[in-house]
């Protein structure tokens, strides 16, 4: 069971075709509490026929949102925010309890979720065009921007809020509505969020929320030429498989996959820093986010002295259910992310990595899995290659700055890299020659809604946030006039 203050926002039904309603077939889905196993609530198992309906909901109610004013759309978008703020607790209680992480992280999520809302609701105020110099002095060339229709946005578990408010506030800032598919673990904080939206006074079928089947809804999604845009949060294989299924219909495409993140500590960084920067981008929500610290590049003279306060800081984690006070490890999404976690470790292993501390399951079992720091990783090894996705710190040691750069970059990911270093020319040379979207410097947190996010290689396509990220909803048109 979920304690929430406000009942009314744990639902067992969708906003589809302007109704909150249940599937056409009456089948359902379970979603359990990720720390503890137990069923904590039933959703709709939709497919095709509801997609089909909310896609065409969408697209009349999206026809009378276009013609309202930015400013009043912001509106709408404030309220939402104030809603989202005044329920912070009751949404933090549903993301812990679907998806596992610490209620601190939780309630952190909720603003930073928020943020994206205010953040777009003044962005849409600056859309605007250009007037260009013509080249026939009886001619106009004018230059708009207008919203793209209907979106869809298809959305993982690891940030069951934030990813999709990523997404819907520039969507409905832009004068779009959009269709969201929560990932199948998390859809329960998506249906909060559209209530609030609703109580908020935005117009029916601007959001709606389908949960149920992934490839019916999602083939639908891609198939329906209705369906202007999709913007997908995921891994790079279900990207590919989007991307394809986008092609016969040529949607715009957001697309934010995998990463394999570097951490590239130098001999002259802050020792202090660099363990908080690798703590921060390593185990937050237990190493489950995309940006997360995967291999931890260390220069040798500080090699040592890193991993024993790592070790040490690392070994202060507190593993637990996220709902109680003092937790900072929540556990793990589901027994797959285990075994992956297993497999990469094992591997090290078995190719001549040391354990320094943690390497099992957490004796609490379920899901849960000890925070874990594993030295002499080499390039040969899947820590090296592949995203883990879970509590590991993986250490490298290197010695020379071209080498440690080949490293990096020596993936087909490209989302975020870190770097550590006091020197001035590092801080500006190393993110320069690093293949990344992102790049810290000094720092293991990156992501808030005023910077772009978003990678590049097979990390994906498109930014999300900050004053670019309204453009992906956005449509260039070119009117020429003459004047003759
Ligand atoms: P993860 O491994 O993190 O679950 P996925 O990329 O499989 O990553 O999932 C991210 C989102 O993509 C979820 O909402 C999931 O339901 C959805 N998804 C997975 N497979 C498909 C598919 N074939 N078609 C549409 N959506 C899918």
């Amino acid at each position: 069971m979920i304690n929430l203050n406000n009942t009314d926002l744990l639902l067992d039904s969708c906003p589809v075709g302007g109704e909150w309603s249940h599937a056409q077939s009456g089948k359902t889905m379970s979603v359990v509490n990720a720390a503890t196993g137990q069923k904590i609530a039933e959703v709709p198992l939709m497919g095709q026929a509801e997609t089909q309906q909310a896609i065409a909901a969408a697209e009349m109610a999206q026809k009378a949102w276009k013609m309202q004013t930015a400013a009043s759309r912001a509106k709408i978008l404030h309220r939402w925010v104030s809603l989202i703020q005044e329920n912070t607790e009751d949404l933090a209680r549903l993301i812990t309890s679907e998806g596992g992480k610490p209620l601190a992280e939780a309630r952190g999520e909720v603003n930073y979720a928020a943020s994206f809302i205010s953040w777009f609701a003044e962005e849409a105020k600056r859309v605007d065009g250009v007037l260009l110099q013509p080249t026939n002095p009886d001619q106009r060339f004018i230059v708009s921007k207008q919203p793209v229709g209907v979106c869809a946005a298809i959305t993982p578990w690891n940030f069951p809020a934030a990813m999709i408010t990523r997404k819907v506030a520039p969507a409905l800032a832009a004068g779009c509505a959009i269709i969201v598919k929560p990932a199948e673990q998390t859809p329960l904080t998506a249906l909060a969020l559209a209530k609030l939206a609703e109580l908020a006074g935005l117009p029916k079928a601007l959001l709606q929320v389908i949960t149920g089947d992934a490839k019916e809804i999602g083939g639908e999604l891609c198939r329906n030429a209705t369906v202007r845009k999709l913007s997908f949060t995921g891994s790079t294989e279900t990207g590919r498989l989007l991307m394809a299924q986008c092609a016969p219909t040529i949607k715009k495409l957001s697309l934010e996959l995998g990463g394999n993140a570097p951490v590239i500590v130098f001999d002259d960084a802050d020792l202090g820093l660099a363990v908080k920067g690798i703590m921060a981008s390593k185990f937050r929500n237990s190493g489950q986010t995309c940006v997360c610290a995967n291999r931890i590049y260390v220069q040798s003279g500080i090699y040592q002295k890193l991993c024993d306060e790592l070790v040490k800081a690392v070994e202060a984690l507190k593993v637990g259910n996220g709902m109680d006070d003092g937790v900072t490890q929540g556990p793990l999404i589901n027994a797959k992310a285990i075994e992956k976690v297993e497999l990469h470790l094992n591997d090290a292993l078995q190719k001549g990595a040391t354990l320094l501390t943690g390497g099992h399951k957490h004796p609490l079992g379920g899901n849960y899995f000890a925070p874990t720091v594993v030295a002499n990783i080499t390039q040969e090894m899947r820590f090296a290659r592949e995203e883990t996705f879970g509590p590991v710190a993986a250490l490298f040691k290197f010695d020379r700055d071209d080498e440690v750069v080949n490293y990096a970059n020596d993936t087909e990911f490209g989302l975020a890299a870190y770097i550590f270093t006091q020197d001035a020319k590092r801080q500006w040379q190393i993110p320069e020659a690093l293949e990344y979207g992102m790049v810290g410097v000094n720092t293991g947190l990156i992501s808030n809604e005023v910077a772009p996010f978003g990678g590049i290689k097979q990390s994906g396509l498109g930014r999300e946030g900050s004053r670019f990220g309204i453009d992906e909803y956005l449509e260039m048109k070119y009117v020429c006039v003459n004047l003759a």
